[in-house]
């Protein structure tokens, strides 16, 4: 459907989008993960032909966006991270303009306008003026304008940012909806966001796409427990020296809670992480100390993420998009 091969954006001597290779398929929907500044908006205008490359290409269908700008385009609706939106205009009026830039006309503009009104349920506000209208509505006019002229493949930068909680949820639900007809592509900085509503998650940091795969993969892979917190009346010699026979413990954090009491944050590469927590208890009763609290520790999503995208100088990936394993030992090191 869609093949990103080596897309490389300079400005100046400053790389935004570094070498980026992949490959969107049909029905699908995609998330484009990545914190500010990661090279998402500036890849997806590429993508969509607003925005020229400096090296690689992109193909839509097999149009390359580039050579072939009209076919490539329309098959793809986008709304930028600024939708073009012209206040003084109603809904109505602002879908009419952007369905003839389209190329729609008469009986076929009208159906198809009335068809994403009702889509993005904007239908209680199609003839007030866009300026009238909450955050939430008018992402959902941007999101209309984008399904004008039945595009297969729907492209959404950040479509939730600066919206509450409840117009969030109606947007991602929407999402969800348009992933069942269109093949979906948007983009977030928000994990959890990005998880719920994506089938496919590719992570974008300095321009480089550090994992590609499906969000339980990346989660089963990359979020098994790796930390055992305990709290011991051992003290802090007393416990590295028993600690010390323990095979897999990668890290150790102590901290004295008062003179007799020990909390210690032990993270550890071994798969079982019930045998080293066995180990542990054992260990710490031969030397007639006691466990006082004993609990284990998932990486949570925000850590892996913040460790894939301050790694990803260093990590790489495998030709089948799939994070490499140095990667998950480096973030079992969080
Ligand atoms: P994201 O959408 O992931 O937040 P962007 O694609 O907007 O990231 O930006 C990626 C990087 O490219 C940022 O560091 C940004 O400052 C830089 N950048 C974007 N557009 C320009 C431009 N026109 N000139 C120079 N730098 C730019
Ligand atoms: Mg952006």
């Amino acid at each position: 459907m869609i093949s990103v091969e080596h897309l490389t954006k300079r400005y100046g001597d400053f790389t935004a989008v570094d070498d980026l290779t992949f490959e969107i398929n049909e029905g699908h929907v995609y998330g484009f993960l990545g914190p500010n500044g990661a090279g998402k908006s500036t890849t997806m205008n590429i993508m969509t032909g607003c925005l020229s490359a400096t090296e690689g290409h992109v193909r839509i269908d097999g149009y390359d966006i580039f050579e072939e700008p009209n076919k490539a385009k329309k098959l793809i609706g986008y709304l930028p991270e600024q939708p073009p939106l012209y206040l003084n205009e109603t809904p109505l009026e602002y879908l009419r303009f952007v369905g003839e830039a389209k190329g729609l006309r008469g009986a076929e503009l009208k159906k198809q306008i009335e068809q994403v009104i009702h889509q993005t349920r904007i239908e209680d506000v199609k003839n007030r003026r866009i300026s009238s209208l909450s955050k939430g509505y008018r992402q959902r006019v941007g999101i209309a304008q984008a399904l004008l002229g039945n595009p297969k493949v729907i492209i959404l930068d950040e479509p939730t940012v600066g919206l509450d909680p409840i117009q969030i949820i109606e947007i991602r639900d929407l999402v969800k909806e348009l992933g069942q007809t269109h093949t979906v592509i948007f983009s977030s900085h928000i994990l959890s966001e990005v998880q719920a509503i994506c089938d496919q998650v590719l992570i974008i940091a300095k321009g480089k796409l550090i994992a590609f795969d499906k969000p339980e993969n990346l989660e089963k892979r990359l979020l098994a427990p790796n930390e055992i917190i305990i709290t011991s009346d051992a003290t802090a010699e007393e416990t590295k020296e028993i600690l010390a026979g323990i095979d897999h413990i990668i890290d150790t954090n102590m901290e004295e809670k008062d003179t007799k009491i020990i909390e210690v944050h032990i993270r550890t590469d071994h798969d079982n992480i019930y045998e080293i927590s066995r180990a542990i208890f054992f260990a710490f009763a031969a030397k007639g100390k006691a466990l006082l609290e004993m609990s284990l520790k998932k990486a949570n999503l925000e850590d892996i993420f913040i460790e894939l995208t301050e790694k990803s100088d260093d990590t790489e990936i495998l030709e089948n998009g799939t994070v490499m394993e140095t990667t998950k030992s480096e973030v079992s090191d969080v």
